[in-house]
C-alpha cells in the first residue's frame, strides 16, 4: 500500500472545522492594529499630526523633527498593544514581502535597557538584502540597497511586529521592488489628470487612482498537499488524471460554502478586520474547492499592499484550519484556474469618480473624456498590458480557453458602444447651438439612464467597463498588483497628458469652445478605438484570427510577451512620464525571464522525478504482478492459458509502451534543460525552456495520467485529483 498517501487521506478525513467565534463587531475591530488617522490623532502631537497629513495628502516631505515624533508615537502605540519587534516591510521583485525584524529592545549600559525606536529607524534602514532580485542592477560586492519609509500607507501590527510599509531602492536610487515604481505612477496620473479634470471643475487639486481587487484561490487539505511534492514545489499538479467528476455539474460556483472552509474564512476576515483590509465578499468559485474573496475598493497603493499582506496572512490562517491555500494559477488541469481580477477606477479630491457617469452633461462629458482616454491608452499599449501580466503560472490560463485571452481587447457593451458611435457623428470644428443642444440631450445626457440597466456582462474580455470602473481580469491570481497597476496608471496618464496638449491647442489655434474641442478631439480618437472594442466571446477561434486581422498582439508565452517591456516606445513612455528609467526596465526584464525560467526548470525538475521515481516503479510493480499471475495462470492451464490471461497480457504490454514513453521523454527533457542550462542569454534560455523543455511536460504527463487509471488503486503513490479536490 502508498504509504503517504493513504496516510494523507486517512489525516484530512480526520480534520474537523476548527469552529471560529466572533465576540465583538467587525466594526469595532477594524483598523484596530493599523496606526490610522485615528491612532494618530490619540498618540500625535498636533504638529506631528499634521506632518503626516500634509505627506500622506499631498506628498510634503516630513522633516527629522517630526519623524521622531511620529516614531516614538509609533512604539507606544505599539508597545501598549504587546509588540516587541520592528520591521521596514517591502515588496521586492520576488513576488513576496519581505521583513526583518529588530527588537524595539536595547540595553544602555549599567544592567540597564529600554524600548527605543526613532525617526531615523522609521524613515530609513539598510537591510543587508543582496539576496533579492536586482536585475544586475546592484552587484553583490556593493549591496547596498536601502528601505525608506511610505508615510502613505499606514504602520500595521502583525503578530507582535511593527511594520512599517517602505519601498526598497539601490544605493544608486534605482528601485528595487514594486512599490516604488507604483507611487511614481499614481503621481503621474494625478499630475495628468487633476489638469484634465480642470476642464470641467476648477477646485479639483488631486485624482486618485483606485484599486478593488478580487482574489481567487484554492483551499486543499494540508496533509493532502504535503503528500504531492509537485503541489509542495511548484504550487501546481505536474500530473494526474482528471476526476470522474469536476465541475461539470456546476454545483460548487455560489454554492453553500463548505464548514471547513467557512470557518477559515472568518477567521482569515477577523485578521483582515484588525489590519484594516476591508474584506467584504466571499463566495464559492467554479472549480472545486476554488474560493473568491474581495474587499471594498481603496487608494491603489494602500489596496496592493492590503492585497500583497492578504496573500500572507491568508496562508498563516489556512495553516491553522489545516489547510494550503493554492494561489498558483492553474493548480489542476481540466478546471478554471484562478485569477485577480483588478477593478480600477479614479477619483477627484472633490468626490467624483471619473469613471462614472454624473448628473448633468458636463459631468457626463468628463466621464467620457475619461472613458474613450482609458480605450485609447489600452488601444495604443495593449502588447504593454499583455506583458504586465505575464508570468510562467498565468501562461496555463491566457488564452487556456477558460481566462481571458492572451489578446487585449477592451469590453464597454452595447450602449455605450452607441454612444461612441453618435460621438463620432460630431462636426469637425464648431459646433452650431442645435447640435450642442442635441449632443447634450440625446447622446450624453442618456449615459446615466444607459448605464442603469447596462447588465450585460461579458465575462470572457480581459478589460471590461462595469459601470463605474474598468475591470481588467487578466491579472493572476499571485501577481502582485502593483505590476499592472503601475503601467495601467502610467498609460493613461500618458494618454490624458497628450489629450490636454490637443485640445489646448484647438482651443488656442482654431478659437474653439473648451467643449467642441474636446468633442473634436475624442471624435477623432473614437475612430481610431474600433480595433480594441471587442463585445463577443474572447474564448472563441474565431476572435483570435479576427484579432489578428486586426493587428493586435497574441503573446501566448511569457518569453514573448515581456518583450514588450523592454521596447524603445515602452522605454520612452516610462521615462517621460519619470516612473522607470532604461536601467529600471531593463533590470526589471531581467527579473521576470529569470523568474519564469526558474519555474519551468523547477517544474522540469520535479516532473521528471515524480515521473521516473514514482510513477514508473509504481507501473513496474504492478506490471510485475500480472505477470506472476499469468505465469501462474499458465502453470495451472498450460495450452489454454492465453485466452484467460488476454486482458492482463493487454495490460503488460500497455504499461510497458507508457513506460517506454516516459523514460524517452524524460531522458529528452533532460538533455533539452541541460542544454538550455548552458545558454548565457537570458532570451535565448527563457525561450529554450519555453519551447524546448516545457512541451514535452504534457506527453510525460499523459503517460503518467494513462498509467494512473491502469494501476491498482491500493499502490498508486500519488495523492488523486478527486482526493485532493473533494475532501472538505
Ligand atoms: P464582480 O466583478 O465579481 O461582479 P463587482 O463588480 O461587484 O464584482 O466588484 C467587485 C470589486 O470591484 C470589489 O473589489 C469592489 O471593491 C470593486 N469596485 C467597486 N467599485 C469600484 C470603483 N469605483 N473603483 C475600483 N474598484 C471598485
Ligand atoms: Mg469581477
Amino acid at each position: 500500500m502508498s504509504t503517504l498517501r493513504f496516510h494523507a487521506i486517512k489525516e484530512s478525513l480526520a480534520n474537523r472545522p476548527i469552529l471560529v467565534e466572533e465576540k465583538e463587531r467587525r466594526s469595532d475591530i477594524f483598523g484596530k492594529n493599523v496606526f490610522n488617522e485615528n491612532s494618530m490623532r490619540q498618540y500625535l502631537t498636533k504638529d506631528a499630526f499634521k506632518g503626516v497629513m500634509n505627506a500622506v495628502k499631498h506628498g510634503k516631505k516630513i522633516d527629522r523633527n517630526i519623524a521622531d515624533q511620529v516614531a516614538s508615537s509609533m512604539r507606544d502605540w505599539a508597545l501598549s498593544k504587546g509588540v516587541t519587534h520592528y520591521t521596514h516591510w517591502f515588496q521586492p521583485l520576488t513576488g513576496a514581502t519581505a521583513e526583518k525584524h529588530d527588537a524595539f529592545f536595547e540595553t544602555i549600559g549599567d544592567n540597564a535597557s529600554v524600548e527605543k525606536f526613532g525617526g531615523s529607524q522609521l524613515v530609513q534602514q539598510e537591510p543587508d538584502a543582496s539576496s533579492f532580485p536586482s536585475g544586475g542592477i546592484r552587484n553583490t560586492f556593493e549591496a547596498r540597497g536601502y528601505t525608506a519609509w511610505d508615510p502613505t500607507s499606514p504602520a500595521f501590527i502583525y503578530g507582535k511586529t511593527l511594520c512599517i510599509p517602505t519601498i526598497f531602492v539601490a544605493y544608486t536610487g534605482e528601485a528595487l521592488d514594486y512599490k516604488t515604481p507604483l507611487l511614481r505612477a499614481l503621481q503621474a496620473i494625478d499630475s495628468a489628470a487633476t489638469e484634465v479634470c480642470k476642464y470641467f471643475d476648477k477646485n479639483v487639486r488631486k485624482v486618485t487612482s483606485s484599486l478593488g481587487w478580487e482574489q481567487e484561490y484554492f483551499l486543499i487539505d494540508k496533509a493532502l498537499v504535503a503528500s504531492r511534492q509537485d503541489i509542495t514545489l511548484t504550487g501546481r499538479t505536474l500530473l494526474g488524471h482528471s476526476s470522474a467528476k469536476g465541475q461539470q455539474l456546476d454545483d460548487h460556483y455560489f454554492g453553500s460554502i463548505p464548514n471547513r472552509a467557512l470557518n477559515f474564512m472568518r477567521d482569515l476576515e477577523v485578521e483582515c478586520m484588525y489590519l484594516g483590509i476591508p474584506v467584504k465578499t466571499r463566495h464559492n468559485e467554479v472549480a472545486p474547492n476554488q474560493f473568491e474573496l474581495a474587499p471594498i475598493y481603496e487608494e491603489a497603493n494602500l489596496a496592493v499592499d492590503h492585497n500583497s499582506l492578504l496573500m500572507d496572512v491568508m496562508g498563516r490562517v489556512a495553516s491553522r484550519h489545516n489547510f494550503k491555500v493554492l494561489l498558483h494559477e492553474k493548480p489542476f488541469a481540466g478546471v478554471n484556474g484562478s485569477g485577480k481580477h483588478n477593478n480600477w477606477s479614479l477619483s477627484t479630491d472633490t468626490g467624483i469618480n471619473l469613471l462614472g457617469p454624473g448628473k448633468t452633461p458636463m459631468s457626463n462629458l468628463q466621464f467620457l473624456t475619461f472613458f474613450v482616454n482609458t480605450i485609447k491608452a489600452v488601444h495604443d499599449n495593449e502588447e504593454l498590458l499583455r506583458a504586465t501580466i505575464a508570468s510562467a503560472g498565468n501562461d496555463h490560463r491566457l488564452g487556456a480557453n477558460e481566462a481571458p485571452p492572451a489578446i487585449i481587447s477592451v469590453f464597454i457593451g452595447e450602449q455605450l458602444t452607441k454612444v461612441l458611435e453618435d460621438l463620432e457623428g460630431v462636426t469637425k470644428g464648431k459646433l452650431s447651438p442645435e447640435e450642442k443642444t442635441d449632443l447634450k440631450l440625446n447622446v450624453i445626457g442618456k449615459i446615466p439612464d444607459v448605464l442603469l440597466d447596462n447588465t450585460d456582462r461579458n465575462r470572457t474580455s480581459p478589460f471590461a467597463f462595469t459601470g463605474n470602473k474598468f475591470e481588467f481580469r487578466a491579472v493572476g491570481s499571485q501577481a502582485n498588483c502593483a505590476n499592472p497597476m503601475t503601467v495601467l496608471n502610467t498609460i493613461v496618464a500618458k494618454q490624458l497628458k497628450d489629450f490636454k496638449v490637443e485640445v489646448d491647442a484647438l482651443i488656442v489655434d482654431k478659437d474653439l469652445k473648451k467643449d467642441e474641442a474636446i468633442f473634436n478631439i475624442l471624435r477623432e480618437y473614437i475612430k481610431g478605438l474600433k480595433n480594441i472594442l471587442f463585445e463577443g466571446n474572447g474564448y472563441s477561434e474565431a476572435w483570435e484570427k479576427e484579432a489578428k486581422k486586426r493587428g493586435l498582439s497574441n503573446n501566448k508565452t511569457t518569453p514573448e510577451a515581456l518583450k514588450a517591456k523592454i521596447s524603445k516606445k515602452t522605454i520612452a513612455l516610462f521615462e517621460e512620464m519619470e516612473v522607470m528609467s532604461k536601467i529600471e526596465m531593463e533590470a526589471r526584464y531581467e527579473v521576470e525571464m529569470e523568474d519564469y525560467i526558474n519555474h519551468v526548470q523547477i517544474e522540469s525538475r520535479v516532473l521528471g522525478d515524480i515521473a521516473r521515481n514514482h510513477v514508473v516503479p509504481t507501473a513496474v510493480k504492478y506490471q510485475n504482478i500480472l505477470i506472476d499471475n499469468v505465469r501462474g495462470l499458465k502453470d495451472i492451464f498450460e495450452g489454454s492459458y492465453k485466452k484467460l490471461a488476454k486482458e492482463q497480457l493487454v495490460l503488460i504490454e500497455e504499461i510497458s509502451i507508457h513506460i517506454e514513453s516516459i523514460n524517452a521523454n524524460v531522458t529528452k527533457m533532460t538533455n533539452e534543460r541541460k542544454k538550455a542550462n548552458g545558454m548565457q542569454d537570458i532570451e535565448e534560455k527563457a525561450n529554450a525552456y519555453c519551447f524546448n523543455v516545457k512541451p514535452l511536460f504534457d506527453d510525460i504527463r499523459y503517460n503518467c495520467d494513462k498509467l494512473e487509471l491502469l494501476v491498482d488503486d491500493e499502490i498508486w503513490p500519488l495523492t488523486k485529483y478527486r482526493e485532493l479536490m473533494f475532501t472538505r
